[in-house]
């Protein structure tokens, strides 16, 4: 290989020399840079940030170009870039800067970060291509080329064109003579879809028409045509495609009924479908003085390009959203720009909708779910600086805009804005420094804020901003509790209970209302704890305070963090009752337990095998939204900020299944899905019920969402968390290494950890804390083994140089072994 690897960046990094080699990162898990000369002709294009193809060993990579320099570190011939993919940069010297950063922070090789804020996530769609140098400029400018030459370097000098445009100027072989003389580079074209705006066609009764006299004479021949026309009144205005569905030649028969004037055809423009349904109309309310209060500091930090982040922390339905509408407004105003984030892909629909009834059609959209064409069209609507605002999900946070007014990050408790894999970035965490980076406010909105940000505003980090009311005084829903061991002790013996009588009744009362119910199991992951029936307490680790999880294959009990083992034990260690069980009542169980309780209401399921069929999720939100549906049964995916006015009935069918999981965030976790489910209930006019079936009525994580005490349960979590030095008090390193033989994986993380110990014992005080290694709670995935390492300390140097040695160890691990160390994970799992 003739390229060096180069050990680190040195300072004054993105200072632009005019310089013939250009040090560029490649999405390789090596944290180097790798140069190359820049030919002469490809000298202009080929600046920081621009894409480029480059050969390394015998194959073409994409990489980025980070930086120019006259100083080669590598001694020895350089190889030159083979083509340019962008002739003006993807990324802006701050969003390099900004990357730089952030791989650091979280261990990940430079190069595979910048791959990861690049649409698609891999190389664009190119076409080979050329463009005209500067020599083919002047050569144009002093009159040197004859026709057809000329046309073709002047429609080069207007914009690279493809092999293919460019065979109607002649032969392809005078590209190759004008290549060899300089005039003409060859590069590498991105080829967005066209962005265009799709358009549908319409049919409208004419006006004036009576259809049934219509029918009865001119029509009286034609009962094909009066049967359509029939349609067509009563649909009001309908695409031409859905008028035509079952009729036979339904084209000449539209175009018969247009000719007599009864039926107006027409087109209309419609979004393409990456932003979703057409809107609602959205009228501008006014702010109340709660909202105004909360909106004034946001948009004087907008004016005065002040960086400063907010936590909006307001209950649901007490008029967030309408805030950061204002904030974009407020920021647009200012001739900037705005990033609206949300968690989830189904959730970008409403909140598009919201904007396009503020902001019209000026709106990219960017998510993983769309096509990579569609990615690259809306990326390219922001680089080129053509549309002002951007929404989406995670990926959304590396949106190219240059001139940001304003970031919101809704729900911004969500453990979704944190990437599992590759770059292990935080989107929130990015967010601040972009915000820093561009002088502008940060918005993170939420009713259940994570503990880190709330325990941020109590530092004085964050100013925290609070909408304690609904909108209109809407009462939030009354929340029941039901004691699932009482209704178990009142039950027939051994029938399990899943529905209590409480609400079965509620269910049928909602459903003879005309409302809706959503029926709520979170069962994330996998729900193998053991439960006292008698007292309803898990048996727990005595180390680390996490549900022990149950081995059936070992018949054991086994903490995934610590690798602390128990045999199962015949009794409830709290209470002594001999009553204990498996945890777990799955989604399709509950499913027919409800379909045969309630066999004429119109039932569906949302849960992570549904959400497999492409736009299935989407079509049962949309039920829930026009109320063609009347009992949702599903996981968290229901609990998420969709608005649903129609649901008058929220049933947590067993609330503690999640405070069983390995995770030091269980509780945090339950209660925000608590409170969110629970806010979906009685959006509308007609207050919600909710009620919340639990064997723990007293758990601190399921008492406050009675009174949707968010602050009462954020004391006595951070009271937890503080004995225990986890966050926001502590910062945790997981390591996770994988292999597809048990005892060389087990064996590979037993080095990692002495090889941390090591550094945890270097001070005087053992300010690291090293727990495992132990199998990971996925013990065993895909075929390959896990186990897991923690490294638990105050953050510090000490802790980043454990951070650090694991990287380096954990990237020289001999394959098929795997590893990866996680920054401040997310996942505990
Ligand atoms: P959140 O985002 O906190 O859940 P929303 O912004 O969606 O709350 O507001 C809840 C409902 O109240 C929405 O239907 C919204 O249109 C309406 N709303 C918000 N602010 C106002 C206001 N100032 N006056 C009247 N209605 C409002
Ligand atoms: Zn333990």
């Amino acid at each position: 290989m003739a390229s060096d690897r180069l050990p680190a960046m040195d300072q004054g990094l993105f200072a632009l020399s005019h310089c013939n080699i250009a040090r560029v990162a490649l999405p390789l898990p090596v944290d180097e840079l790798f140069e190359y000369a820049v030919p002469a002709e490809l000298d202009g294009h080929a600046q920081p940030g621009c894409r480029a193809q480059v050969r390394v060993r015998d194959r073409l990579l994409t990489g980025v170009i980070v930086e120019r320099t006259g100083h080669p570190q590598f001694q020895g011939r350089l190889l030159p870039i083979e083509s340019m993919v962008d002739l003006e940069p993807a990324l802006s010297k701050a969003m390099l800067e900004m990357l730089r950063e952030a791989a650091i922070e979280v261990l990940c090789p430079f190069g595979i970060a910048l791959a990861t804020a690049l649409p698609a996530g891999s190389a664009p769609r190119t076409a080979a291509g050329y463009a005209i140098t500067r020599n083919g400029q002047a050569a144009l400018a002093l009159g040197a080329a004859t026709e057809p030459d000329r046309s073709l370097l002047e429609a080069l000098d207007r914009q690279p064109r493809t092999r293919t445009y460019l065979s109607k100027f002649g032969s392809a072989k005078r590209l190759d003579a004008f290549e060899r003389d300089g005039l003409v580079v060859r590069t590498s074209l991105l080829r967005p879809a066209v962005a265009r705006f799709a358009t549908i066609r319409t049919a409208n009764l004419a006006s004036g028409v009576d259809v049934e006299v219509a029918a009865a004479t001119i029509l009286a021949r034609a009962p094909q045509q009066a049967a359509l026309l029939r349609r067509i009144a009563a649909a009001g205005e309908m695409p031409t495609r859905s008028a035509l569905d079952g009729f036979p030649d339904a084209s000449r028969l539209l175009r018969r009924l247009a000719d007599r004037g009864l039926v107006e055809l027409g087109e209309k423009r419609v979004a393409r479908d990456v932003l979703g349904e057409p809107l609602e109309a959205d009228s501008k309310v006014s702010l109340t003085p709660d909202q105004a209060a909360c909106l004034k500091p946001i948009v004087d930090a907008i004016r005065e390009s002040h960086s400063e982040t907010f936590l909006l922390h307001g209950v649901t339905g007490s008029g967030k959203t309408e805030i950061y509408l204002r904030a974009v407004d407020a920021a647009l105003r200012a001739g900037r720009q705005a990033l609206v984030m949300v968690p989830e892909i189904s959730l970008t629909h409403q909140i598009l909708a919201r904007l396009r009834g503020r902001f019209g059609d000026e709106l990219a959209i960017l998510h993983s779910g769309l096509r990579p064409g569609e990615r690259l069209e809306q990326w390219e609507r922001l680089r080129s600086g053509s549309t002002p605002i951007a929404v989406g999900a995670r990926s959304a946070l590396f949106a190219p805009l240059e001139n940001l007014g304003v970031i919101v990050i809704d729900e911004e408790h969500d453990s979704a804005y944190k990437n599992d894999e590759g770059f292990r970035y935080h989107a929130r965490d990015l967010a601040r420094r972009r915000g820093k980076q561009a002088g502008c406010p940060i918005i993170l909105g939420s009713a259940t804020p994570s503990l880190d940000t709330r325990f941020a505003a109590d530092r004085g980090d964050v100013k925290r901003l609070v909408l304690a009311k609904r909108i209109g005084g809407r009462p939030l829903p009354a929340v029941e509790i039901i004691d699932l061991a009482q209704e178990r002790d009142r039950a027939p013996r051994g029938r399990k209970v899943i529905l209590s009588t409480t609400l079965s009744r509620a269910i049928e009362k909602a459903l003879a209302d005309g409302g809706q119910s959503i029926l709520f199991l979170n069962r994330r992951g996998f729900s193998t704890a053991i439960l006292c029936f008698e007292c309803g307490a898990t048996e727990r680790c005595k180390n680390c305070d996490i549900a022990l999880v149950y081995h059936a294959s070992e018949q054991h009990l086994r903490c995934h963090y610590c690798d602390f083992q128990i045999a199962p034990p015949d009794r409830c260690s709290n209470c002594g009752a001999p009553d204990t069980a498996l945890m777990g009542v799955g989604t399709q169980r509950l499913e027919e337990e409800v379909r045969g309780q309630f066999p004429n209401a119109r039932i569906a399921r949302l849960d992570g095998d549904t959400a497999k069929k492409r736009g299935f999720t989407e079509s049962v939100l949309r039920g829930l939204h026009d109320r063609s549906i009347d009992i949702v049964v599903g996981t968290q995916m229901v609990a998420k900020g969709h608005d649903f006015p129609g649901v008058r009935l929220v049933g947590v069918v067993v609330a503690d299944v999640g405070l069983h999981l390995p995770d030091f965030r269980a509780a945090e976790r339950t209660f925000q899905l608590l409170t969110q489910v629970a806010g979906r209930a009685g959006r509308d006019a007609a207050p919600g019920r909710v009620i919340v079936q639990t064997f723990d009525p007293n758990h601190y994580a399921i008492q406050p969402v009675l009174d949707h005490d968010y602050e009462r349960f954020y004391a006595e979590e951070l009271g937890h968390r503080k004995a225990l030095g986890y966050p926001p008090f502590g910062r945790l390193i997981r390591v996770l290494i994988t292999g597809p033989d048990e005892a060389e994986t087990r064996s590979a993380s037993l080095e990692l950890t002495r090889l941390v110990s090591a550094i945890a014992v270097d001070g005087s005080e053992p300010e690291l804390e090293v727990l495992g290694p132990a199998p990971a709670p996925l013990a065993r995935l895909r075929g390959r083994y896990r186990y897991q390492l923690l490294v638990k300390g105050s953050p510090g140097p000490l802790l980043r140089g454990a951070a650090e040695t694991l990287a380096k160890a954990t990237a020289e691990l001999a394959s098929p072994l795997q590893a990866n160390v996680d920054v401040n994970p997310m996942s505990m799992l």
